[in-house]
This record gives structure tokens, sequence and C-alpha cells, in this order.
């Protein structure tokens, strides 16, 4: 098929600079996503720090405030009792009323565990948690020196409501309040005194205790009151406080000893030697005794720790983040914080974010790239539209005179350069004036059309075809000698001659006559090759029409 219509021989060409357009703002689009997501994910480390880091400061700051609620419950439990104390309203020497008052207490206040008095004779009212039963029971433990027989040490059982439900005497307990650290530090003492934590006499499980001197008004001390907490309470907070799924917060001393953690089983240790003490940080599972040593490495006197030391470690290929922080800056104790959870997990909000703002940039190229395309489509159409409509002959399909000449002469350009040669054919329908006339104009046009389709289907690829007049057409043959032109025309002629052309109108024989002549090297003008090729042309119609003539 020949070169007929204008858009395959200009629009190639167009579009080869759309499309490297199009191909350079779709390379601009996926660098600049790239960009965003490397300079995101340079980015992703610092907030993945940041955030980690504030997820474990919110479970610091809120354990610190619960750690601290239950310490100055106590505290305010024992000032309240030295206060009554010292002002008459509480008699000392009375073992039944302090019970009555110390279990009120601990009815009310279930952050302690048990609350107590002893005095300079070795009296001592101890009112406690029943350690059976320390959600509704009680216990009440007097000691009387004044009494010196069985009696001297009762116990004795409450329910929740504090109805007695038993009493019996202890006559071998041997328990001296005055021998007790908590007794003699606050003795010698100004105000209150907090004990470390240590293993609790009675009830085996580790605590602490807060107690104050009771004195009268000349100065002298007539005893000693205090409070225990038990550090079950604690752990069981850390519990409630979520860290990923597995992570945790614990609390320890500064000399690594464990005093809260969501994953105790014990927090008491028996050493070989049957002495009970509590549980190490070292002693606890693989990723808090591995937090724990690394802790150790960057501050190695845990007292004077008073910053928070950030670190990552591994266990087992997993990397886990921690922190460690003093519990409380005032200077209560030297408590430390610590909060683990493996690195994945704080991330994975991360680790989605970034995953959607991928996702998101690859769409937004996508729909800008599309929405590219489209708006240049839509835009180019008129012009495309234009330039057809200026390029091409409307009832054929064909290129228009002027276009043709346009590229025919560029064509012949080409074979002059190459040394090539080429010939042109200039054909007319014969008598087309009669059919015209015959069968009318719109038949007529019906013949032109079909006759230029015949045409077009006899030459091939790199031939030029155009509408050069009314019913007239012009051919240029590139690299064809002039018999090859006179090959090619005889085709021609067949094609229309050989059957009748279907119309309206019925069939209708149809003839064309041709003129053929080759560019010789003096003629590399358009002009005067159609001119020799149309002088063929006149000759066939002299001679007769329905013939080719050679010039
Ligand atoms: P010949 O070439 O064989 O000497 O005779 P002819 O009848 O073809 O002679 P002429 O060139 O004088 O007539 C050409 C006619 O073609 C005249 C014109 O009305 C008609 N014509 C030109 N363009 C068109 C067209 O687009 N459609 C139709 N139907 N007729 C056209
Ligand atoms: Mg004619
Ligand atoms: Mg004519």
């Amino acid at each position: 098929m020949a070169d007929r219509t204008p858009a395959s021989n200009r629009w190639p060409r167009r579009y080869g600079v759309l499309f490297i357009l199009l191909g350079l703002l779709i390379l601009v689009e996926v660098l600049t996503v790239f960009a965003v997501l490397a300079s995101q994910r340079f980015a992703t480390e610092r907030a993945l720090r940041e955030y980690s880091h504030e997820l474990l400061r919110n479970v610091v700051d809120e354990t610190r405030e619960n750690a601290a609620g239950y310490l100055r419950q106590a505290q305010d439990a024992v000032i309240l009792a030295r206060n009554l104390f010292e002002a008459k309203l509480l008699p000392s020497d009375d073992a039944t009323l302090l019970d009555q008052f110390f279990l009120a207490q601990l009815r009310v206040v279930p952050q302690i565990d048990g609350l107590y008095f002893g005095d300079p004779k070795g009296n001592f009212v101890f009112s406690k948690r029943d350690p059976q039963d320390p959600a509704s029971g009680y216990l009440t433990k007097i000691i009387d020196n004044d009494k010196s027989g069985d009696d001297r040490v009762a116990l004795i059982n409450r329910d929740g409501v504090l109805t007695e439900t038993g009493r019996r005497n202890d006559p071998n307990d041997a328990y001296d309040p005055r021998q007790r650290p908590w007794f003699k530090r606050a003795v010698a003492a100004e105000g209150e005194i907090w004990t470390d934590p240590y293993i609790f006499y009675t009830s085996r499980q580790p605590g602490l205790t807060v107690a104050a001197g009771v004195r009268d008004e000349s100065g002298n001390i007539i005893g000693v009151v205090g409070a225990d907490i038990a550090l079950s309470a604690l752990s069981e907070f850390l519990k409630t406080q979520r860290i990923g799924t597995s992570g945790a917060a614990f609390i320890i001393d500064p000399s690594s000893n464990v005093l809260a953690h969501p994953h105790d089983k014990s927090l008491t240790h028996v050493d070989p030697d049957n002495k009970l003490r509590l549980t190490r940080i070292e002693e606890l599972d693989t990723v808090t005794a591995r937090a724990g040593a690394q802790l150790t490495r960057h501050a190695p006197d845990l007292h004077s720790l008073r910053d928070t030391v950030y670190d990552k470690f591994d266990v087992n290929g997993v990397p886990y983040l921690s922190m460690f922080v003093p519990l409380f800056s005032d200077g209560l104790n030297h408590w430390i914080m610590g909060v683990y959870a493996p690195e994945d997990e704080l991330a994975q909000k991360i680790r989605e974010g970034q995953r959607e703002s991928i996702f998101l940039g690859v769409a937004m190229s996508l729909l800008v790239v599309t929405a590219v395309v489209l708006i240049g489509l839509i835009m180019l159409r008129p012009i495309h539209t234009l330039q057809r409509e200026a390029s091409e002959d409307p009832l054929t399909g064909l290129l228009n005179r002027r276009c043709f000449d346009d590229f025919a002469a560029k064509r012949l350009a080409t074979t002059v350069r190459q040394q090539k040669p080429t010939s042109a054919i200039m054909i007319d329908i014969d008598n087309f004036k009669a059919i015209n006339d015959h069968y009318g104009h719109t038949v007529g046009d019906e013949v032109l059309l079909a006759v230029a389709r015949r045409i077009g289907r006899g030459l091939s690829d790199g031939d030029l075809l155009a509408r050069y007049g009314g019913e007239e057409f012009a051919i240029v043959l590139p690299d064809a000698k002039l018999d090859q032109g006179l090959q090619i025309a005889e085709r021609l002629r067949h094609s229309v001659s050989s059957s009748p052309v279907k119309t309206s109108a019925g069939r209708i024989d149809v003839t064309i006559s041709l003129g053929v002549a080759e560019r010789d090297s003096a003629y590399n003008n358009v002009d005067k090759l159609l001119h020799r090729a149309d002088q063929g042309l006149l000759a066939a119609k002299r001679e007769g029409r329905n013939r080719v003539v050679a010039v």
C-alpha cells in the first residue's frame, strides 16, 4: 500500500516527539517518587527512634506516677498515725484500739499491705492483709510484753468486714520489733525513713517499709509506726502496661535487684544456704537479663545513674530497643525503671506508614502521567484534525496536491542523493465528464473513490499517491526505473479496466489513461518530472485512451 494518507507521512515524527516528552515526564515522575522514598527511608530511622523513645517514655511516666502513688499513700498513713499519737488522739498503749485504727486504714488504702506500731518495751501491734487471702481477709499480731504466759503473742483472723473469725496464741513467736532495721533507723532519724526493698518476715514476699518515730513532748521515743508496701502490687500494675505485644517494663534497685516485673514468677530467690533474697535482674528471662547486662555496661554504678540510657541489642537475632531511666528524680530512692520491646513491634506503625506512602506515591505518579497524557491528547486533537484537513483530500482521503508537491520534492531529493532512479505516473479518468453527465455528480464521486482505491491497492509502501486534480492522480515511485514504472502503470490500468466499478447506479465500466516518466539526472525537479509524465498522459489520450504512454 502506498503512502496515501497524510498521517502516515507526517505523524510518526510528531508522535515521536510526543513519546520522548512523555518518556521524560515519566522518568522525572519515577525519579521524584524514588527521591521522596529515599529521603523518607533516611528519615524513618530517626522517626523510629523518636517514636519508640516516646512510647517507652509514656510507659515510664505512667509507672512512675503509679509507683509514687503507692509510696505516698503509705507515707501519708504513717504520718497520720504519728500525728495522732503525738496529739494523744490515739493511745499508744491500747492494742485493741490501735488494731482497729490500722484495720480501718487498710480497708480504704489498698496500696498498703500492713500497718504496725512497736514501742521501746517490745510491744507490737501489726495489722495486715491475710497473706492467705489478701483480697478479703485480715490478720493481726499483738505482742504484749506485760503478759508473760502463752497469751503473750496473739494472732487474730478477721474477714473482709473485720469480723473476728479466729484467734490463737503463739508462744514460740520470738519476733522483737526493736531488733528490726526499720525500728532502729526510725528511732535514730528525724522524719520518716524508707527501707530498701527486702523480704517481709511474715509473708516472705518482697516489699519495703516506711516508718517514723513517735515522740512525747520532751522528745523521748514512745514508739515507731510503720507501713509495709508489697512490691507485688507494682508488678500487677506493670502487667497492665502494654508495650507492643512482647515488650515489658520493670523496676530494679541500684544493686540490680528486681523490684517489679510483669513476668514475675517469683521476685524472691532462695540461695543455696536457704536464705531468701530478692531476685536479681540477671536471673530473669533472657531478654530482661540481656537488657540489664547492657545497662551495667553503660552505667557501671547504678547509684549515680541520672540520665536516660537508650540501647539496642539482639537476642537470638531479634533486635530489641531498651530504655532505662531513674524512676524518681527527687531522691526518694534510686530505683531504676527499664523498658524494652522488639524493634519490629515499635517500628510496625512507621513501616505501615511507609508502605502507605509508597503506594500513594506510585498512585499519584500514575495519576499525573495519565492526566498529562490525556490532556496532551485532548489538546493535540484539534491540531491533528487541522493538519489532516490541510493535507488530505476529503473525498478519497489521499494526499492533496499541495502536500503531495511537498513530499514528492523531498522524496526526489533523497533519491537523487542516494543516486537511485525515480519515476512518476500521471493518471486521468477517461471520459469522466460523460459519467457525471449520465449518472450524476454523486455517482461520479463514487466512481472517483473506487478508482482511487484500486490505484492505491496496486502500489507498494514507499510509493507516493495523491489526488492531483478533479479526476487526476499523481504517483511518485522512488527507486523505480522507467520500465518498472511502465509495468506498474500497466498493472494499474488493468486493475481499473478489468472489471466494472460498483456504484449505487449499478456497475459502470471505467478506464484510465496513464503517462510515465523517469527522472533523468538533470531533472531533479518534481514539476518537470510530473510535466513529462503529463505529456505521456496527453499522448495516451490522443492515442485513444485506456493506455499507458512512457516519455
Ligand atoms: P478525458 O479526460 O477522457 O478527455 O475526458 P473527460 O470527460 O474526463 O474530460 P474533462 O477532463 O474535461 O472532464 C473532467 C470532469 O470531471 C469535469 C468535472 O466536472 C469532473 N469532475 C472534476 N472533479 C470532480 C469531482 O470531484 N467529482 C465529480 N463527480 N466530478 C468531478
Ligand atoms: Mg478525464
Ligand atoms: Mg481531466
